[in-house]
């Protein structure tokens, strides 16, 4: 609501008869500076409407912009699957509920369009523009690296399962003879499972390394959550990919979020989630010819799975990585401080000793935190109190209550 503000009392000039010249005067001069002080007053009130009536003008072309916005109707993401340039026709998918439709092609969009664009398409699907790279769900839903900088020597603990790893991807890549001169298929797919934060993604990063290997990794639970409609879409240009970028890995993390057993519900959602496995089955099935491409999952959620997934041919290699013992943990404390400045007295087998339970994310945020502590406290050696501290820090905060010991495996994250 607007406040006129109170405008300041008029001067009044009192001039007596019965006055001398002097008392005149000087009845003026004070006359006059009342004045000039109620004029000092108005002007400020004058100069604070001013910047009230832009802020008022700034909302308002705010509001207006808002408006504009709101009236335009929202527009469809759709895939062009074809172009008749001769008729001025176009056939649109549209993503979501996979309609094929075919519309009229504008005079303005007919030079722009290709089959295999991505488009935002208005009710009447007519295409309104075509989506830059930046807007493509593909470059965002995939994280892929030429050739990670991980090695086998970076991960702690997990000697056996390294060992898996390399016969079941990184042989099949490297030494394909040796399986057709033994008559064995290599596996499919490999599927890590076990607790989170325990190097499953190190290790498939690390076998891309080993191999010279396009690392691409997409993560289930983002298909699920952020390219909805877009799922089976995006699993069947996972596997384009791949094959373009060959030898390659393709790493697909919480795989549970689209390969879960199937519910009863029947909403929208777990059609979507299904199709989206159909499709991953289907690629897999269709992948014979497999040539330089090998497949590795993880879940923490091994318990979850629709066993479909893991009928041979698909991801027929089940590799568990558990959370790190004495030993491994040990090792991690000690991979975590290559680079660190550490004073003698840290004792190593001590730190494994009080982290049983742990995973290795969490020691790695204990090494990390321990060194915080030490710069804090305008040190450059950190001392084995540091990594105590660290340790009693992340029990505080809840986060690092270990979820068993490292005997007990429980998936029930
Ligand atoms: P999630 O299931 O939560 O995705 P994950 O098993 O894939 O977890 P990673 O992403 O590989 O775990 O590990 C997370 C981080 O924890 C790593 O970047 C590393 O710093 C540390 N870490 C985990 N396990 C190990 C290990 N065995 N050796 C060394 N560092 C480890």
């Amino acid at each position: 609501m607007s406040r006129s503000p109170s405008l300041p009392d008029r001067p009044r000039l009192e001039l007596d008869a019965d006055m001398s010249d002097e008392e005149r005067l000087e009845a003026l001069r004070e006359h006059y500076e009342a004045i000039v002080d109620v004029h000092d007053q108005l002007a400020e009130q004058l100069d604070e409407a001013d910047r009230r009536r832009e802020q008022l003008k700034a909302k308002v072309d705010r509001l207006e912009r808002e408006n504009e916005k709101l009236k335009q109707s929202s527009l469809y993401i759709a895939t062009v699957e074809e172009v008749d340039e001769d008729q001025g026709e176009v056939v649109v998918k549209q993503h979501g509920n996979n309609q094929e439709v075919l519309s009229d092609l504008s005079a303005r969009m007919q030079d722009q369009v290709e089959a295999g664009d991505r488009v935002a398409v208005n009710d009447s699907f007519a295409i309104q523009s075509v989506l830059s790279n930046e807007t493509d769900a593909r470059a965002q839903a995939m994280e892929v690296e030429a050739s990670p900088d991980m090695t086998y020597d970076d991960i702690g603990g997990l000697e056996g399962e390294i060992r898996e790893v390399r016969e079941a991807v990184e042989e099949p890549l490297t030494n394909p003879e040796q399986f057709a001169e033994a008559g064995i298929d290599p596996p499919s797919g490999v599927l890590l499972h076990g607790p989170p934060g325990t190097g499953k993604t190190m290790l498939a990063k690390a076998v891309a390394n080993h191999t010279d290997a396009t690392f691409i990794k997409m993560a289930g639970s983002e298909l699920v959550r952020k390219f909805i409609g877009e799922g089976s879409r995006l699993v069947r240009d996972l596997f384009a990919l791949a094959e373009e970028r060959e030898p390659s890995i393709i790493f697909i993390d919480e795989i549970d979020a689209i390969a879960s057993k199937r519910t009863d519900s029947k909403t929208s959602g777990d059609a979507e989630v299904q199709r989206t496995m159909m499709q991953l089955l289907s690629e897999m099935d269709g992948f014979e010819e497999r040539g330089e491409v090998r497949i590795l999952a993880a879940t923490n959620r091994f318990d979850m799975l629709d066993r479909a997934i893991l009928r041979p041919g698909r991801f027929d290699r089940l590799i568990e990585v558990p959370k790190p013992d004495f030993d491994g943990r040990k090792r991690i404390f000690e991979i975590h401080t290559r680079e660190m400045n550490v004073s003698d007295d840290v004792d190593y087998g001590d730190l494994a000793r009080q982290t049983d339970g742990h995973n290795g994310s969490e020691i790695a945020s204990i090494t990390t935190e321990a060194g915080m502590f030490a710069i804090r406290d305008e040190r450059s050696t950190v001392t084995m109190a540091d990594f105590e501290d660290a340790i009693e820090k992340l029990r505080e905060e809840g986060e690092g209550q270990p979820t068993g010991t490292s005997e007990q495996l429980d998936y029930a994250y």
